[in-house]
């Protein structure tokens, strides 16, 4: 099969923008435009509701969405259903009291579900350290109406975790920059991959790993941490299962005390787990996720959650 004929099998997602509207008002639109509720692979003008993540419609891969006005006004957000998981994973709180940190922001398609995913609320704190990116990452939260976030252009790795203006961050998402290997939809591919020009595809994995590593590793230092998400759209073991077992390896885990999330903590509904032959103790497969291009009708993708041991949460050893 070629990256085109999978392509061709993954239906256009679209997320509503619950900051601005609900899904059934979404829906309402849609209909009103000539969009029919029955399965869009048998209709090109079908659309349906996305049986894993909440406020999802799947619409033909043929629909232009993007030329419509309800994209342009940030009411619906074009993201790939896999992309979806992390915000929904890491489920941050939605009070007033809310601290949460987006370490690797930018075009901000996770910023915007998090940001609606506490219903505007708290603080959500933006990283993005490329200049340009973080311009389009602005762009991107003002269409959609994030008024709990506040973008920073700057390096995650070089903040310190004692500043006491994230003295009060529970959750953190790193989504970091990573080989890619699992994008198969073209227009997904040019927001969410940065340009490939290493030489040597080995080198670069384990160059990308190390930072992967390094970034997980930063985020357990943060004094009130409870829950970190680490998502790639990679296919590669080096950038996933391999990051997750040296970061549960690691003296910054044993010291904060971080472990895996149960299963039944990490989308517990989604049935391709990890690659158990991968990690230290093969259980610790069925705590992370994997999506496959094409036969999960999504990009390749790979979501992991680290929690801060307390008797409820983490995995039993
Ligand atoms: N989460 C984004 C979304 O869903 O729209 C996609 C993030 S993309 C895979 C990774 C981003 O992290 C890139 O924009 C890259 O410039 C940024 N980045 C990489 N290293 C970083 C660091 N140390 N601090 C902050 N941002 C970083």
């Amino acid at each position: 099969q070629s990256h085109d004929e999978r392509a061709l099998r993954i239906p256009r997602y679209v997320r509503v923008n619950t900051l601005l509207w609900s899904t059934d008002e979404a829906a309402k639109a849609f209909v009103s435009r000539g969009y029919v509720d029955i399965d869009p692979f048998e209709n090109p003008k079908g659309f349906k509701r996305d049986a894993h993540v909440p406020d999802l419609l799947l619409f033909n891969p043929s629909a232009r969405l993007q030329d419509d006005e309800l994209y342009k006004s940030g009411k619906i957000i074009l993201q790939d259903k896999a992309s979806c998981f992390p915000a929904l994973v890491l489920a941050p709180p939605s009070s007033e009291h809310a601290r949460v940190i987006d370490a690797t922001s930018a075009p901000g398609n996770k910023t915007s579900h998090l940001s609606a995913l506490m219903k505007g609320k708290g603080k959500l704190h933006a990283f993005e350290r490329d200049r340009k990116r973080f311009s389009t990452l602005k762009m991107m939260l003002s269409k959609a109406s994030c008024r709990n976030v506040e973008p920073i252009n700057d390096d995650f790795l070089s903040v310190s975790p004692e500043d006491p203006r994230y003295a009060g961050v529970t959750h953190i998402l790193l989504d970091p920059s990573c080989s890619g290997s699992g994008i198969v939809n073209r227009l997904d591919h040019l927001l969410e991959t940065e340009e490939d020009d290493a030489d040597d595809r080995q080198e670069r994995l384990a160059k990308l790993a190390a930072f992967q590593l390094s970034m997980i590793k930063h985020a357990m230092k943060f004094p009130s941490a409870k829950r970190i998400v680490y998502s790639t759209c990679s296919m590669h073991a080096t950038e996933n299962e391999h990051v997750v077992r040296e970061a549960l390896r690691s003296e910054e885990a044993a010291n904060s005390g971080f472990r895996l999330a149960s299963r039944q903590d990490v989308l517990p509904q989604w049935p391709r787990r990890g690659l158990p032959q991968e990690m230290d103790d093969p259980e610790d497969a069925d705590s992370v996720i994997r999506c496959s291009p094409g036969e999960d009708a999504t990009n390749g993708f790979f979501v992991s959650c680290f929690v801060k041991e307390t008797k409820s949460s983490g995995k039993k050893r």
